[in-house]
């Protein structure tokens, strides 16, 4: 019975969510006591107690158990939460204080780089940026989101080229001939 309840105490403190409805069963069914209370009762109220810590034992493993699955389902949660934290795009935090405050639109013959900080909808979030170390520069014929978050950003897509760059990661840079 001890055990019992310590078990019950630990999985309660545990789940701080978590509150038995009975405290003071719990407390009561201490060894002592329940020698005490068999040793002075008369076979009537022995079999009478006997009823009673068996509801009540019954009762406490029902509790038990929906502690521990609400432990489990608690546990299963945290689990998806860290994995989707993980999951997130890491953002250049270095480049990010480059990032403009202000816009100013794009002049023609302008060469310029863009960086994707996020996702908006079915179009790309872009910051103006610098040129990245890479050399690795190519034709992208399918950056739809893309080049609509530099429509969007610039309201123009009359650029002469947009190309991509192979080497940066964390959403890709983008090299814009205006
Ligand atoms: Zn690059």
């Amino acid at each position: 019975m001890n055990k019992f309840a310590e078990e019950i105490r630990e999985v309660v403190f545990e789940t701080s969510s978590l509150s038995l409805s009975n405290p003071k069963a719990l407390r009561e069914i201490t060894r002592q006591d329940l020698l005490q209370r068999l040793s002075d009762a008369s076979a009537e109220e022995q079999e009478k107690e006997l009823n009673t810590i068996i509801e009540e034992n019954s009762s406490l493993f029902d509790q038990l158990n929906e502690a521990n699955a609400e432990i489990a389902k608690l546990r299963s949660k945290n689990l998806s939460l860290n994995s989707q934290l993980s999951e997130r795009p890491q953002v250049e935090v270095a480049d990010d204080s480059e990032a403009e405050v202000v816009h100013i639109p794009a002049a023609a013959g302008e060469l310029r780089f863009y960086k994707k900080i996020s996702k908006n909808g079915g179009a790309d979030r872009l910051v103006v940026t610098r040129e990245c170390n890479h050399k690795s520069w190519d034709i992208a014929p399918k950056a739809i989101q893309a080049q609509k978050g530099i429509k969007k950003l610039e309201g123009r897509d009359d650029w002469r080229t947009l190309q991509h760059c192979g080497g940066c990661t964390n959403g890709g840079r983008w090299r814009v001939q205006w």
